[in-house]
């Protein structure tokens, strides 16, 4: 059998350099070119507001023609791309320094740049936060928001690495596990839910608050796409397959986070666009007409982070049990929701002071009941 992943060489990498910019060129250029949702963003710290095309759908759509047409038009595999698993993580990590370099140069042109000061109270020299976080709100460069346009490499980046592992299997064992339909169908359904509200990006704290720096392209570029598709490495190789019992209760236990995680999103987004907005059936109550208390935010005040992490948990579990390595995905995510969510708690205190204290009095946990 043909080994998994080839060796890193000069060859290889030049081959994954080729991969990475044509799969973001094409994007970018798309971007430009093809159709999406117009829609307004929300407020942002400088009480202005910025538009911005949201074309995620559009992409998602023709990924999938394009994949239909190139595997059974012309029998193209996707398999390279798990064979070149390390050429390409290299590539993208050489990517994410540089492009972090070139937003910060750019950032520090002449003229009026929005920068968020938001969550930034760190004691570090200037520049290194300037790197790290990054130096400006929204760049934007040939009218592209590149802070928004990162999302699509991102994700679609993962969705064809979780796909190709899809492909290698097949190609080393003639057959697709229960379990590998299952790996690429929660993340299908997964990105179909992001997308199909992709309005509701626009009220997330990445949008509305944080600089785009290195710390965004690296998970945007490496992070997300590299860890996430991880548990495919314990799937491909696992020939006996889940019985039905199994795949019935993974998929049951899947499609509730992943109801939990976009219900509770979709509720912030449709008060903020309408605060009379009806949440489960009934209009919205809130604190101070600012703060939602309706449906999952009544309850809890990070919920759709909890929903998240159910559904990473469901990618691990994809992989069985035998294995701990999958786990590091959901175990990753929870440490970075959780730091997350303090830096957050933090925000929302100083903007909403005794509003903010009296929700934490309604509803008491961020993502656990009674431990966090
Ligand atoms: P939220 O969508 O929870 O946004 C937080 C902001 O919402 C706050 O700063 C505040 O903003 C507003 N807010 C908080 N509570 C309320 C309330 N009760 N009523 C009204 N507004 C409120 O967080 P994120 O942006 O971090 O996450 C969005 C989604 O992205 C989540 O599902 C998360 O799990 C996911 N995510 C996924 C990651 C991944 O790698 N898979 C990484 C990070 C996030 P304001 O000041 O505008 O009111």
């Amino acid at each position: 059998m043909q080994p998994l992943l080839l060796p890193v060489t000069l060859e290889f990498l030049i081959t994954a350099t080729w991969m990475v910019l044509g799969f973001i060129g094409v994007l970018f250029i798309s971007a430009l070119v093809l159709p999406g949702l117009e829609r307004r963003g929300y407020p942002l710290p400088n009480g202005q507001t910025k538009d911005y095309k949201l074309y995620g759908m559009t992409f998602f759509f023709l990924l999938h023609i394009a994949l239909g047409i190139a595997t059974f038009g012309f029998g193209i595999s996707l398999a390279p791309i798990v064979h070149h698993f390390w050429s390409l993580f290299i590539v993208a990590n050489v990517l994410a320094i540089l492009w972090s370099l070139a937003l910060y140069l750019y950032g520090k042109r002449n003229g009026p740049v929005l920068k968020s000061e938001t969550g930034h109270d760190h004691p570090l020299p200037g520049w290194v936060k300037d790197l790290w976080f990054g130096n400006e709100l929204n760049p934007t460069w040939l009218g592209v928001d590149l802070k928004m346009f990162m999302y699509q490499p991102s994700l679609l980046g993962v969705y064809l690495i979780v796909i190709s592992f899809a492909y290698a299997q097949f190609e080393r064992h003639g057959a697709i596990t229960p379990q590998m339909w299952c790996f690429v169908g929660f993340w299908f359904a997964y990105l179909f839910m992001h997308y199909v509200n992709q309005e509701f990006m626009l009220s997330t704290w990445d949008i509305t608050d944080e600089n785009f720096g290195f710390m965004l392209v690296w998970g945007d570029l490496v992070y997300l796409p590299f860890l996430y598709s991880l548990p495919g490495f314990w799937i491909i190789d696992e020939t006996t397959p889940f019985s039905t019992l199994q795949w019935a209760l993974l998929t049951a236990f899947f499609l509730i986070a992943l109801t939990l995680c976009f219900q509770a999103n979709w509720q912030k987004e449709r008060f903020k666009r309408d605060p009379q907005a009806k949440i489960w059936g009934k209009p919205a109550k809130t604190i101070g007409g600012k703060l939602l208390i309706s449906g999952w935010w009544g309850i809890g005040r990070k919920l759709n982070y909890t929903g998240e992490v159910g559904v990473y948990l469901s990618f691990a579990l994809c992989a069985g049990l035998s294995h701990w390595q999958p786990y590091l995905l959901p175990l990753s995510l929870l440490l970075l929701l959780t730091q997350r969510a303090t830096r957050d708690d933090r925000k929302c205190r100083a903007k909403y002071g005794p509003l903010w204290e009296e929700y934490c009095r309604r509803a008491k946990f961020r993502m656990i009941p009674f431990v966090y």
